[in-house]
Protein backbone atom coordinates (compact mmCIF):
# COMPACT_ATOMS: atom_id res chain seq x y z
CA UNK A 1 0.00 0.00 0.00
CA UNK A 2 1.08 3.17 -1.21
CA UNK A 3 0.70 6.51 0.85
CA UNK A 4 1.01 9.65 -1.11
CA UNK A 5 1.52 12.59 -0.05
CA UNK A 6 -1.10 14.96 -0.35
CA UNK A 7 -1.02 18.41 -0.63
CA UNK A 8 -1.82 20.67 2.51
CA UNK A 9 -2.89 24.23 2.71
CA UNK A 10 -0.68 26.68 3.91
CA UNK A 11 -2.91 28.72 5.61
CA UNK A 12 -5.62 26.16 6.77
CA UNK A 13 -3.47 23.35 7.43
CA UNK A 14 -5.66 21.04 6.11
CA UNK A 15 -5.66 18.49 2.93
CA UNK A 16 -6.56 19.96 -0.29
CA UNK A 17 -7.96 18.06 -2.85
CA UNK A 18 -7.22 17.48 -6.48
CA UNK A 19 -9.45 20.23 -8.66
CA UNK A 20 -8.23 19.85 -12.17
CA UNK A 21 -5.47 18.25 -14.40
CA UNK A 22 -4.39 19.33 -18.27
CA UNK A 23 -1.34 19.63 -19.85
CA UNK A 24 1.39 21.95 -18.67
CA UNK A 25 2.43 24.30 -20.26
CA UNK A 26 -0.72 24.56 -22.50
CA UNK A 27 -0.31 22.31 -25.66
CA UNK A 28 2.83 20.38 -24.39
CA UNK A 29 2.35 16.88 -25.32
CA UNK A 30 4.93 15.57 -22.62
CA UNK A 31 4.06 16.77 -19.15
CA UNK A 32 0.66 17.98 -17.58
CA UNK A 33 -0.11 20.01 -14.43
CA UNK A 34 -2.29 19.12 -11.24
CA UNK A 35 -4.34 21.83 -9.57
CA UNK A 36 -4.62 21.32 -6.12
CA UNK A 37 -7.24 23.46 -4.31
CA UNK A 38 -8.28 23.85 -0.57
CA UNK A 39 -11.87 23.42 0.44
CA UNK A 40 -11.66 26.19 2.97
CA UNK A 41 -9.70 29.35 1.35
CA UNK A 42 -8.83 30.11 -2.24
CA UNK A 43 -5.12 28.34 -1.68
CA UNK A 44 -4.35 26.46 -4.83
CA UNK A 45 -0.66 24.66 -5.91
CA UNK A 46 0.34 23.10 -9.23
CA UNK A 47 1.85 19.66 -8.94
CA UNK A 48 3.68 19.17 -13.01
CA UNK A 49 3.75 15.52 -14.08
CA UNK A 50 5.30 14.03 -17.15
CA UNK A 51 4.09 11.51 -18.89
CA UNK A 52 7.23 9.34 -19.63
CA UNK A 53 8.97 7.33 -22.94
CA UNK A 54 6.09 5.98 -25.18
CA UNK A 55 7.44 2.55 -25.00
CA UNK A 56 9.60 2.27 -21.77
CA UNK A 57 12.68 0.59 -22.33
CA UNK A 58 15.97 0.18 -20.61
CA UNK A 59 17.34 3.08 -22.47
CA UNK A 60 15.15 5.85 -22.00
CA UNK A 61 14.57 7.58 -18.67
CA UNK A 62 11.06 6.63 -16.98
CA UNK A 63 10.02 9.59 -15.59
CA UNK A 64 11.04 12.22 -19.07
CA UNK A 65 11.35 9.54 -22.01
CA UNK A 66 15.49 11.01 -22.30
CA UNK A 67 17.43 8.57 -24.24
CA UNK A 68 19.96 7.45 -21.23
CA UNK A 69 22.31 5.43 -22.83
CA UNK A 70 23.17 2.62 -22.07
CA UNK A 71 21.82 1.59 -18.35
CA UNK A 72 18.60 2.77 -16.06
CA UNK A 73 20.91 2.37 -13.57
CA UNK A 74 22.72 6.33 -13.57
CA UNK A 75 20.35 9.52 -12.83
CA UNK A 76 18.86 10.77 -16.01
CA UNK A 77 21.12 13.58 -17.12
CA UNK A 78 17.98 15.58 -18.43
CA UNK A 79 15.66 15.57 -15.09
CA UNK A 80 17.74 13.54 -12.45
CA UNK A 81 15.33 10.58 -12.23
CA UNK A 82 16.43 7.35 -11.49
CA UNK A 83 14.98 4.38 -11.98
CA UNK A 84 15.73 1.15 -9.74
CA UNK A 85 14.23 -2.56 -9.16
CA UNK A 86 11.89 -2.52 -12.39
CA UNK A 87 12.96 -5.44 -13.39
CA UNK A 88 13.13 -6.90 -10.09
CA UNK A 89 8.93 -6.87 -10.06
CA UNK A 90 6.50 -8.26 -12.33
CA UNK A 91 4.29 -6.21 -14.40
CA UNK A 92 1.18 -7.03 -12.00
CA UNK A 93 3.15 -5.64 -8.84
CA UNK A 94 4.11 -2.23 -10.23
CA UNK A 95 0.54 -2.11 -11.40
CA UNK A 96 -1.19 -2.59 -8.20
CA UNK A 97 -1.58 0.72 -6.87
CA UNK A 98 -1.84 2.71 -10.13
CA UNK A 99 -5.36 3.18 -9.97
CA UNK A 100 -5.38 4.24 -6.54
CA UNK A 101 -2.61 6.57 -7.15
CA UNK A 102 -4.83 7.91 -10.21
CA UNK A 103 -7.97 7.89 -8.37
CA UNK A 104 -6.17 10.18 -5.75
CA UNK A 105 -4.94 12.99 -8.28
CA UNK A 106 -1.14 11.20 -8.39
CA UNK A 107 -0.97 11.11 -11.63
CA UNK A 108 2.79 11.31 -12.06
CA UNK A 109 2.98 8.53 -9.69
CA UNK A 110 0.23 6.70 -11.56
CA UNK A 111 2.60 7.01 -15.01
CA UNK A 112 5.82 6.03 -13.08
CA UNK A 113 3.79 2.80 -12.03
CA UNK A 114 2.81 2.25 -15.69
CA UNK A 115 5.96 2.93 -17.19
CA UNK A 116 7.91 0.52 -14.66
CA UNK A 117 5.25 -2.17 -15.49
CA UNK A 118 6.07 -1.89 -18.88
CA UNK A 119 9.50 -2.19 -18.60
CA UNK A 120 9.04 -5.08 -16.82
CA UNK A 121 6.96 -6.76 -19.33
CA UNK A 122 5.86 -5.01 -22.71
CA UNK A 123 3.28 -7.53 -22.99
CA UNK A 124 1.24 -6.85 -20.43
CA UNK A 125 -1.78 -4.96 -21.82
CA UNK A 126 -3.28 -4.03 -18.71
CA UNK A 127 -0.56 -1.80 -18.40
CA UNK A 128 -1.03 -0.14 -21.94
CA UNK A 129 -4.78 0.19 -21.50
CA UNK A 130 -3.67 1.87 -18.09
CA UNK A 131 -1.70 4.22 -19.33
CA UNK A 132 -3.91 4.83 -22.38
CA UNK A 133 -6.55 5.69 -19.98
CA UNK A 134 -4.19 7.84 -17.51
CA UNK A 135 -2.83 10.04 -21.16
CA UNK A 136 -7.04 10.67 -21.82
CA UNK A 137 -7.52 11.76 -18.63
CA UNK A 138 -4.34 14.18 -18.12
CA UNK A 139 -5.81 15.32 -21.56
CA UNK A 140 -3.11 13.82 -23.98
CA UNK A 141 -5.73 11.95 -26.43
CA UNK A 142 -3.01 12.59 -29.67
CA UNK A 143 0.01 11.28 -27.25
CA UNK A 144 -2.26 8.01 -26.62
CA UNK A 145 -3.03 7.31 -30.18
CA UNK A 146 0.80 7.66 -30.88
CA UNK A 147 1.64 5.55 -27.82
CA UNK A 148 -0.75 2.76 -28.97
CA UNK A 149 0.66 2.80 -32.24
CA UNK A 150 4.39 2.68 -30.99
CA UNK A 151 3.37 -0.28 -28.74
CA UNK A 152 1.78 -2.24 -31.65
CA UNK A 153 4.98 -1.64 -33.77
CA UNK A 154 6.94 -2.39 -30.87
CA UNK A 155 5.67 -6.11 -29.86
CA UNK A 156 2.73 -4.92 -27.90
CA UNK A 157 0.25 -7.34 -27.82
CA UNK A 158 -1.71 -7.19 -31.30
CA UNK A 159 -5.31 -6.95 -29.59
CA UNK A 160 -4.67 -3.62 -28.39
CA UNK A 161 -5.31 -2.45 -31.92
CA UNK A 162 -8.78 -2.85 -31.14
CA UNK A 163 -8.00 0.30 -28.77
CA UNK A 164 -6.69 2.73 -31.34
CA UNK A 165 -9.51 5.21 -32.20
CA UNK A 166 -11.01 5.04 -29.02
CA UNK A 167 -9.69 8.49 -27.64
CA UNK A 168 -10.81 10.35 -30.41
CA UNK A 169 -13.89 11.81 -29.50
CA UNK A 170 -12.39 13.50 -26.32
CA UNK A 171 -9.92 15.31 -28.07
CA UNK A 172 -9.20 18.88 -27.03
CA UNK A 173 -12.12 18.85 -24.02
CA UNK A 174 -11.63 21.18 -21.70
CA UNK A 175 -10.21 19.54 -18.24
CA UNK A 176 -13.31 20.49 -16.24
CA UNK A 177 -16.12 19.11 -18.61
CA UNK A 178 -14.04 15.62 -19.43
CA UNK A 179 -16.10 12.93 -18.16
CA UNK A 180 -14.98 11.91 -14.71
CA UNK A 181 -12.29 9.44 -14.02
CA UNK A 182 -13.75 5.24 -14.75
CA UNK A 183 -12.87 2.55 -13.19
CA UNK A 184 -10.04 0.58 -14.84
CA UNK A 185 -10.37 -2.72 -13.17
ZN1 LIG B 1 -7.04 26.85 2.97
ZN1 LIG C 1 14.64 11.95 -17.30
Amino acid sequence: MQHHKVPICAHCRTAAVPAAVAPYPPGSQVSFGVVWRCTTCAWTRLDIGMVGPLVPSAETCLNCGAPTGSTVEAACAACGWRTSGAESLGAAAHLQDAPEAAEGGFYNRAFHYANQALLADRACIDAWRFKAALLLKVGLPRVRERMLAAALAGGAPPGLRADLGEGAVEEEVPAKVRRPWWKFW
